[in-house]
């Protein structure tokens, strides 16, 4: 009896199909009649991966990878409304920026620095 781990919760890639030949001369699918089998396909360092995915584990297989797409999904969402804060922040510095120079130098209250000069002038 095979004992296996417990599947992750998330996995990368798709479960496909294929038409496999298992080797035997005498079995069906030397004779044209391949069987199927189900693989798991990613890619990972720019090269695709295939893994065997037993057909106990199909189902469990394809819902981890649902699992990853939708947090990845998730990911890419965060990342749209964090460059869009991002500009909406910077617009608004812009505009603080475009205000401070409409005021009058006079109307500003004295800078920190401007008063401390002011003291040793005094002096
Ligand atoms: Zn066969």
């Amino acid at each position: 009896m095979k004992t296996s781990k417990p599947l992750p919760k998330m996995l990368p890639g798709v479960v496909c199909k294929q038409r496999v030949q298992c080797g035997k001369q005498s079995c069906r699918c030397a004779r044209g009649d391949p069987h199927i089998a189900h693989y798991r396909f990613w890619r990972e360092g720019g090269r695709l991966r295939k893994q065997y995915v037993r057909a106990a584990d199909i189902e469990a297989v394809r819902a981890a990878c649902a699992a990853r797409r939708a947090d990845e999904e998730n990911y890419r969402e965060l990342k749209r409304e964090m460059i869009a804060s991002t500009r909406r922040f910077n617009s608004l510095l812009d505009l603080i920026r475009e205000h401070e120079l409409l005021i009058p130098r006079r109307t500003q209250a004295p800078k920190f620095f401007d008063m401390y000069q002011h003291e040793q002038n005094k002096n």
